[in-house]
């Protein structure tokens, strides 16, 4: 069968230096392969020409002295690195969002740095611009665009992709409104409340219908990116309480301006609540206010919680029956590659009813496991209908840093935000492809695309590839939170302490504190927490000594209104200790590691969990 000879090219433990540097030697020889042939390409470049020193004068001491201390530099470098560097290829570290990360890509960014590509501009790289292109088509099908009518590009992470999405829902809202005063007769008889819900798709036929006319400059002047925005004009974005910050940034940045910033309740498992999303656009709608955008994240950077897509989107479609119509952006930064987990070989999504014998038959995990819950499911299958998507490759893509990716459903929007009229262009045959006349950001680094690209080559962005070994870190934190929740109590001096788990994660991030029983306050949990975290992570200082590397995340009312209280409240700590503090403190555990479903491995490092904790409880209370 085509899938099982596909899946049996990757081997996960293959994919990575490892641990214990288990794939030195295939390392080495690739960065040996690297370098020979670097050379050689600077050699045949024009083998005629003459070298510019010569062997006699690289024998000279002042050039001696000088490759001296190129070396005495990078080992001291080397040193630096690594007496304060966190070891996160260890599964002993599960914190934030780093683990190893894969040899390709750090080959590939290696082999490129020798190049030195500049994606801003097609003629600085034109290899890595084209594989920037087709970086962005491999991602749109990941995330269930058309390819071919879709755009998508590598940035430096989700925070500016997150930016880029604003700046097309700022940008495209303002379009009918421009049309308005541009070219008036394309929009007659159109209620300014009614220009203010078009859809994407009305908003860039209109477009459509502008460049017809030869009026494209024009719109695009008095477009936002012309005129600015005035103070709440275009409306309200509308994000959850979970939101990564770059989301306030973003208003303040693009002059949005964070006063017009909603922010959408979360449930007690931190999803989006679309009750709350759905009362406060009728709301706003009562009183003529549009909305800009709504936020739906897949992934929240502080408890992986996967928001309802599905249900945002069927929210849509209700609300565009009354006339209104809002920018859906999915902010996927974390969470966007694991939706390689419900696609097969094929790339096509599989049924839910299918996944676990498909998980059973591409060996994603190695005991059965309960996921995805059906909401998590829908959730992955409907990011298809969102207008634009940040994923970050060097989150779940496992790629060094800086690559983050922003993925556009409809490529029209590009001439909104475009710096030379891509309309002359688009459809010549030379396309230019000049990257640093839509992007936020100029100058880029073509071997971070290079890496994301190579790794794509090998790593199938479906069940059989990036499902592996995604599969592989949603099981060692389903593991670890499972023993988590079973694990006895730690018992001192007739004092007992039990660990409890936040909630099941919807993906890979197992948040939890620990509580000893009978304490009835919030402010004693917190600071045994706060203490406990001093122990397990580099504030410690002691790194190489450390059983265990953790993160930490405080959850406040000011943040997650009441969210937080169900879990106070289940510990036996009364309600009014939160109404009284606002702010549970939880340790914070990532686990992107894919070493942790090994049976062996996982009673080693659970095995080292426990003492590291123990010697850290007995240390603090
Ligand atoms: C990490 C993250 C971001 C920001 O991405 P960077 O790559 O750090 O800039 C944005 N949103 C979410 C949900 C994230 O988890």
């Amino acid at each position: 069968m085509k899938d099982e000879s596909r899946d049996d090219l990757i081997d996960v433990n293959a994919l990575f230096l490892g641990p214990k540097s288990e794939n030195r030697d295939f390392f080495m020889q690739m960065l040996r392969f690297i370098m020979n042939d670097h050379a050689d390409w600077r050699i045949c470049y024009q083998p005629d020409d003459s070298p510019a020193f010569s062997e006699a004068q690289r024998s000279e001491p002042r050039f001696q002295a000088t490759l001296q201390r190129t070396q005495q530099a990078l080992v001291e470098l080397a040193g630096r690195l690594q007496l304060s560097s966190v070891p996160w290829f260890s599964p002993r570290y599960l914190g934030h969002m780093n683990a190893d990360t894969l040899m390709a890509a750090n080959l590939a960014y290696m082999l490129t740095l020798l190049y030195n590509p500049n994606n801003c501009a097609y003629e600085g790289s034109p290899a890595t611009t084209a594989m920037e292109i087709e970086v962005g088509r491999q991602l749109a099908r990941l995330l269930g665009y058309h390819p071919d009518r879709a755009w998508g590009h590598v940035t430096s992470g989700g925070t500016v992709a997150n930016y880029e999405g604003l700046w097309v829902a700022r940008n495209l809202k303002s379009v009918p409104l421009a049309v308005r005063e541009a070219v008036p007769e394309l929009v007659t008889g159109r209620t300014e409340w009614q220009l203010l819900n078009f859809s994407a798709e009305q908003s860039l036929d209109l477009l459509d219908r502008v460049k017809a006319a030869g009026q494209m400059d024009a719109v695009r002047a008095r477009s936002a990116r012309g005129t600015g925005v005035t103070a709440g004009k275009l409306g309200k974005i509308l994000v959850p309480q979970t939101k990564h910050y770059s989301w306030t940034k973003a208003a303040d940045i693009l002059g949005l301006g964070q006063d017009n910033l909603v922010f959408i309740r979360v449930d007690d498992r931190f999803r989006l609540d679309v009750q709350h999303l759905r009362e406060t656009i009728l709301r706003l709608a009562a009183e003529h206010t549009p909305i800009l955008a709504v936020v739906a994240v897949v992934g929240t950077t502080e408890e992986g919680a996967i928001d309802p897509v599905h249900e945002v989107i069927r929210l849509r479609q209700e609300l565009a029956a009354q006339g209104i119509w809002f920018y859906l952006h999915v902010d996927a930064a974390y969470g966007g590659y694991a939706r390689a987990m419900i696609l097969g070989a094929d790339d096509q999504p599989i049924d839910l009813a299918e996944l676990p014998a498909a998980f059973r038959r591409h060996h994603v995990f190695s005991e059965p496991l309960d996921w995805p819950d059906p909401d998590i499911y829908a959730a992955f299958r409907a990011m298809a209908e969102a207008d634009s998507i940040t994923i970050d490759p060097h989150k779940m893509g496992y790629i060094p840093y800086a690559a983050g990716a922003v993925v556009l459903k409809d490529r029209r929007v590009l001439e909104l935000i475009s710096y030379f009229a891509a309309y002359v262009f688009e459809k010549s045959e030379d396309n230019p492809m000049l990257l640093g006349s839509y992007i936020m950001e100029g100058s880029k680094s073509g071997a971070a695309v290079a890496s994301v690209w190579t790794a794509h080559q090998l790593v199938p962005l479906n069940i059989t590839g990036y499902g592996r070994i995604i599969g592989s870190s949603i099981e060692g934190a389903h593991r670890f939170h499972d023993a988590l929740r079973t694990t006895p109590p730690y018992d001192f001096h007739s004092r007992r302490f039990r660990v409890h788990p936040l909630v099941r994660p919807d993906f890979n991030m197992v948040d939890f504190a620990f509580h000893e029983e009978g304490n009835p306050s919030l402010a004693a949990m917190n600071e045994l927490n706060v203490r406990l975290w001093e122990k397990c992570s580099y504030k410690s200082g002691r790194m190489y000594s450390e059983d265990f590397i953790t993160s930490k995340t405080a959850l406040s009312r000011e943040e997650y209104g009441e969210s937080p209280c169900r879990f106070v409240r289940s510990l036996g700590i009364p309600e009014a200790e939160w109404d009284r503090l606002g702010s549970v403190y939880v340790l914070r555990s990532c686990v992107l590691t894919p070493y942790l479903v090994h049976q062996t491995s996982f009673v080693e490092y659970w095995g080292n969990f426990l003492r590291s904790m123990s010697r850290a409880l007995q240390a603090v209370v």
